[in-house]
C-alpha cells in the first residue's frame, strides 16, 4: 500500500489520464508513493441509464447531481486513520499552499468532483472541507482536482528530486520567489544580473533576499498584508526604488 491515497469521485475518470503524463506525479505514482483511486461515478448511478444527475427543484437552468450515487460512491470508499474530504466547489474557501503543507501531513484525500450546474445541497455534510481553485467557474471539479493532486504530491517526501527547492518558492512564505536565471549569460541583449556570476555567496543571498521582497511589494501586496496585519504599507507609492520586475 502507498503512503498516500488520493480517492477520486468523478464522472471524468478519463480526464485524470493526464496524471500520467505529469513528472512528479507520475513518477510518485511509479514509485508507490502515491496511489490514485478513482471512482466513476456512473457505476454508482440509479436505474438501467445509471442517472447521476437531474433537473433542479424550484426550476433553473441546467441539471445538478443527485445525493444517492455521490453518497454510495463515498461510502464504497475505505478510510485511512487520517483522512480528510475535500469537496471542489468555486463556492469554497480558496485553495492557498498552506492548505496542502496541512494535508500532506495526512495518508489519505477523499476528492468529490462536481460536473453540470453542481451537486445537491446534502452533498455538502460529507465534505470535511469545501475548495475553489479561484475565484472562476470550470465546467467541473477534475481540473481543481488535479491541482490538489500534483500540489500536494510535490511537497511528499521522496518525490521531488532536490527537497531544497521547496525552501524558497513563491508561497511557501509570504514572499514571492526571486528571479531565476540559466544559461546563457547573455540572451537576445538581456544579461544576467552580476551577482549572480560573482560567486559571492553572501551578496547573492543578500540580492535574492531583496528581490522577493521588492517583487512581493509590486506584485501582491496582499500577500504581505495578509501575513502581517500590522504593516502599514496603503501609502507606498514608490516605484522609483523598484527595479523593473
Ligand atoms: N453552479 C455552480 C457551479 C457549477 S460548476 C455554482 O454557481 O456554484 C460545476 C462543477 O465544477 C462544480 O460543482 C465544481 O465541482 C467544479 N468547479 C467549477 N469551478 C470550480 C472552482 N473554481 N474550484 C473548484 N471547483 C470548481
Amino acid at each position: 500500500m502507498s503512503s498516500f491515497n488520493f480517492d477520486v469521485i468523478t464522472l471524468f475518470p478519463k480526464a485524470f489520464e493526464l496524471i500520467n503524463n505529469l513528472g512528479v506525479v507520475t513518477r510518485a505514482l511509479n514509485k508507490n508513493l502515491i496511489d490514485l483511486n478513482l471512482h466513476d461515478l456512473r457505476k454508482y448511478g440509479e436505474g438501467s441509464y445509471r442517472q447521476v444527475d437531474d433537473k433542479p427543484y424550484g426550476g433553473g437552468a441546467g441539471m445538478v447531481l443527485k445525493p444517492e450515487p455521490i453518497y454510495k460512491a463515498y461510502e464504497s470508499i475505505r478510510k485511512s486513520p487520517k483522512s480528510k474530504t475535500l469537496l471542489m466547489t468555486p463556492q469554497g474557501k480558496v485553495l492557498k499552499q498552506k492548505d496542502l503543507l496541512r494535508w500532506s501531513t495526512l495518508d489519505q484525500i477523499i476528492i468529490i468532483c462536481g460536473q453540470y450546474e453542481g451537486f445537491d445541497e446534502r452533498v455538502r455534510c460529507i465534505a470535511d472541507e469545501e475548495i475553489s481553485i479561484g475565484d472562476y467557474v470550470l465546467s467541473g471539479g477534475e481540473i481543481p482536482a488535479i491541482s490538489i493532486i500534483n500540489g500536494l504530491t510535490r511537497l511528499l517526501p521522496g518525490t521531488l528530486g532536490d527537497p531544497d527547492s521547496l525552501i524558497n518558492e513563491s508561497h511557501n512564505s509570504p514572499l514571492l520567489e526571486y528571479p531565476q536565471y540559466t544559461r546563457p549569460q547573455v540572451f537576445r541583449n538581456m544579461k544576467v544580473p552580476d551577482v549572480l556570476i560573482s560567486g559571492n555567496h553572501k551578496e547573492i543571498e543578500f540580492w535574492r533576499e531583496e528581490q522577493m521582497l521588492k517583487r512581493t511589494f509590486k506584485r501582491r501586496q496582499d500577500l504581505i498584508k495578509s501575513e502581517f496585519r500590522d504593516l502599514q504599507i496603503d501609502e507606498y507609492d514608490g516605484d522609483d526604488w523598484l527595479w523593473d520586475l
